[in-house]
């Protein structure tokens, strides 16, 4: 197939793809957008990296927020186009998964932790910024809720926080090298399920769509990327039917 014309197309000639995912594409899992209209955090600000630190008060409210949301979704399922992720990467056709989500849920569809790439951190992983201590967040948030005492790291007694980057955070200098490294040559680029507004992670999918390398959108509304020439493909709608639906029928096709 010389000019792909079609996701389906895409998806079949392309082999080392890198798939980009926001807040979209786990929204039918049960999920706020946070920044959609209905936007969580418009009600409910997100408390800032600094003044986590800084104000008892602000680490008060992130981890009675991030508790809550752990109750609320920390057990959610994934969804279809997460699935179909996880086939795509199966069938050897993924070089590298980039997600702007800290749901967890591409790891709970058995995307391997080599191929993610989580941007903005993950609600199930709590971590000490002075020692590099990480737990899973589960008995934290639980012991939180219980008992209202700020929780310390074990090891060097720092204060302990939800693995997710807050506000005025830089992301994991790990995460950018490996986001940057699994730019550098794939065939494909697809974001799926984001405005693609967030900075710096939006940068990524549009460096490689530069470089000449084939950016296909897919989401329901608006991309901040919308109408740019490096874009080969924009499928509007939702992500679950348009996605998940193209990766049966390519399936079908492979091989
Ligand atoms: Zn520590």
């Amino acid at each position: 197939m010389k000019n792909p014309q079609t996701l389906v197309e895409y998806l079949v000639a392309c082999e080392r793809m890198v798939i980009f995912t926001g807040a979209g594409i786990s929204t039918d899992a049960g999920i706020p957008d946070y920044r959609g209209p209905q936007g969580l955090w418009k009600s409910r600000p997100e408390v800032s990296f600094q003044d986590f630190f800084d104000f008892p008060e602000k680490r008060t409210s992130y981890w009675t927020h991030k508790s809550e949301d752990w109750q609320k979704w920390g057990q959610v399922e994934p969804t279809p186009a997460h699935l179909a992720i996880t086939r795509l990467h199966e069938l050897g056709k993924v070089r590298a998964v980039i997600t702007q989500n800290i749901d967890g849920l591409h790891r709970r569809a058995q995307t391997p932790e080599d191929v993610l790439i989580e941007l903005h951190g993950r609600m199930d992983q709590v971590l000490c910024i002075d020692c590099g201590f990480t737990d899973a967040a589960d008995a934290w948030y639980a012991g939180w809720l219980e008992t209202g005492k700020h929780p310390h790291c074990p090891t060097c007694e720092a204060f302990l926080k939800p693995g997710v980057i807050q506000f005025g955070e830089h992301l994991r200098p790990e995460d950018l090298t490996r986001a940057q490294q699994a730019m550098q040559d794939p065939d494909l680029v697809i974001a799926l399920g984001s405005t693609l507004q967030v900075q710096p992670a939006a940068t990524f999918p549009i460096m490689a769509a530069r470089a000449g390398i084939p950016y296909i959108i897919v989401n329901r509304g608006e991309t901040a990327h919308d109408g740019l020439p490096h874009v080969a493909l924009r499928l509007e709608g939702n992500v679950q039917e348009l996605f998940s639906d193209a990766v049966e029928q390519a399936s079908l096709m492979f091989g």
